[in-house]
């Protein structure tokens, strides 16, 4: 039986998405009860400013009384809400194991075992993302942009829509009319070039003014906008305007464009995660990337013939974001450098054993043609080639062990290089960079009512 203390902070709430205290403690205590925990204790910081230092007499109230073993057990809405400098979960993860055998549970992201190896690079890892997403400029904006989304409310700024009026709610019944028009014609297989030549012909213009090109005709049948919907990272959400057509007519014109991405408009945002390196967690097939009308995602194929089940999918932007963090926590560690100092040892190796392999493949070849020609007996054959398959195997073995380094030479301990250029690598680079750190990443089955939920990746280093 576990005796748990309930930890809860305010923080600043400039744009309303942080969740309310008491919000925060009732899910807590519902997790309590299905977990079969104790409340012991509630901690309850009022961290206004938490990026300001400020003492959290609550939460140093929490630490003593783990100490002074009150509680076995912290729960928190989410790990953020625990800990915002690196230094503080250093702090608790020397506490955790000085005193041992500390449970911490989170509403949001599951459980974190802070006494394994395992646990402690998943919780850094999180810590990294959310104070990535505090110290980042835009996100102050993002998380605005994301509540209004998913209060379906209208984002500002930015050119009146075509089909609504200035104030962005209310239907303008001309270009309405206009959107149905593109909406049925396109779906009964009208090209986007020849509505465009057709409106322009007609005088009807865009609502800057300008004449129509299949690429506006495109972007305005993609708009969730005009079936009263908004998107917000690959989910919709009922908007406080008025569709136009159908969200089901939507949906059939975004697939249908989508489809034709090749030929027109701007290219779709690539996928970091390809080649086999993401698995299926229930069936172990590599997972695949399948952009949908939900936005960029993963998923196992179920396809006859691919050999997935097909029931296992994540949305892509925040898995690779959690990949990426995860990358360049692991290209700051300790462990890793002293790795990549063996490894480097082991380059030079690298090319003699491509040599050997070579050499014994060729010579099984020659045995091979030499059995045909009725040059040597298949008791030759076959007492000759036994042994040099084994050195092939051994050799094969040793080269998958020993990867090359070079993607990651210039920041390997330098990770602050690598996080001010990673955006502007190319994908290529991207992708080289990650595979030399990991192996693969197991995607595990998503547990109802979890936002993004880390604890769902397992990703398996190679280095
Ligand atoms: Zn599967």
């Amino acid at each position: 039986m576990v005796t748990a203390g309930i930890y809860a902070r305010i923080s600043s709430d400039p744009d309303g998405t942080r969740l309310g205290v008491q919000r925060q403690i009732d899910d807590c205590r519902s997790l309590a009860d299905r977990l079969g925990w104790t409340v012991a204790d509630e901690y309850v910081d009022n961290d206004v400013s938490a990026w300001s230092g400020k003492k959290r007499p609550e939460y140093r109230r929490m630490l003593d009384n783990i100490k002074n073993g009150v509680i076995d057990g912290i729960l928190v809405w989410h790990p953020d809400r625990l800990h915002r400098h690196p230094k503080e979960l250093e702090e608790l993860i020397d506490l955790v194991e000085g005193v041992g055998n500390i449970r911490i549970e989170t509403v949001t992201a599951g459980d974190f075992d802070l006494s394994t190896s395992a646990g402690r690079s998943i919780a850094r890892i999180v810590g990294a993302i959310a104070r990535k997403d505090s110290d980042d400029n835009s996100a102050r904006g993002k998380r605005k942009a994301a509540e209004l989304a998913a209060a379906g409310k209208v984002a500002g700024g930015g050119n009146r829509p075509f089909g609504y009026e200035a104030d962005k709610l209310t239907i303008n019944p001309t270009e309405a009319a206009v959107i149905r028009e593109m909406a049925n014609r396109v779906l009964a297989g009208d090209s986007l070039r020849s509505v465009a030549v057709d409106l322009n012909s007609r005088g009807i213009r865009t609502a800057k003014g300008n004449e129509w090109n299949s690429g506006g005709i495109k972007r305005v049948l993609m708009w969730p906008r005009i079936s009263g919907r908004r998107e917000r990272a690959g989910e919709f959400y009922t908007a406080v305007w008025p569709g136009i057509i159908t969200p089901e007519e939507s949906d059939r014109l975004r697939r249908k464009l989508s489809a034709r991405n090749r030929s027109t408009g701007r290219p779709p945002r690539r996928y970091l995660l390809t080649g086999g390196l993401l698995r299926c967690g229930r069936c172990g097939a590599a997972m695949k990337a399948r952009p949908s009308t939900r936005g960029r995602r993963y998923v196992c194929p179920g396809d006859p013939g691919l050999g997935g089940c097909g029931r296992m999918s994540a949305t892509a932007d925040p898995l690779e974001q959690f990949v990426v963090e995860a990358v360049l926590y692991r290209l700051d560690s300790p462990e890793l450098a002293a790795t990549l100092k063996d490894t480097r040892a082991q380059q030079s190796e690298l090319s003699e054993l491509h040599d050997q392999v070579a050499a014994d493949q060729a010579m099984l070849d020659e045995l091979a043609d030499d059995w045909a020609n009725k040059v040597i007996s298949r008791s030759e054959w076959m007492s000759a080639r036994d042994p040099i398959n084994k050195r092939i195997e051994q050799g094969r073995r040793r080269l998958a062990r020993i990867s090359p380094t070079t993607a990651i030479d210039d920041y390997a301990g330098n990770t602050k290089l690598l996080r001010s250029a990673w955006a502007d690598l190319p994908l290529s680079r991207q992708q080289a960079i990650v595979k030399v750190l990991v192996d693969h990443v197991v995607v595990n089955p998503a547990v109802p009512g979890r936002g993004f939920d880390p604890q769902r990746f397992a990703p398996i280093w190679r280095l």
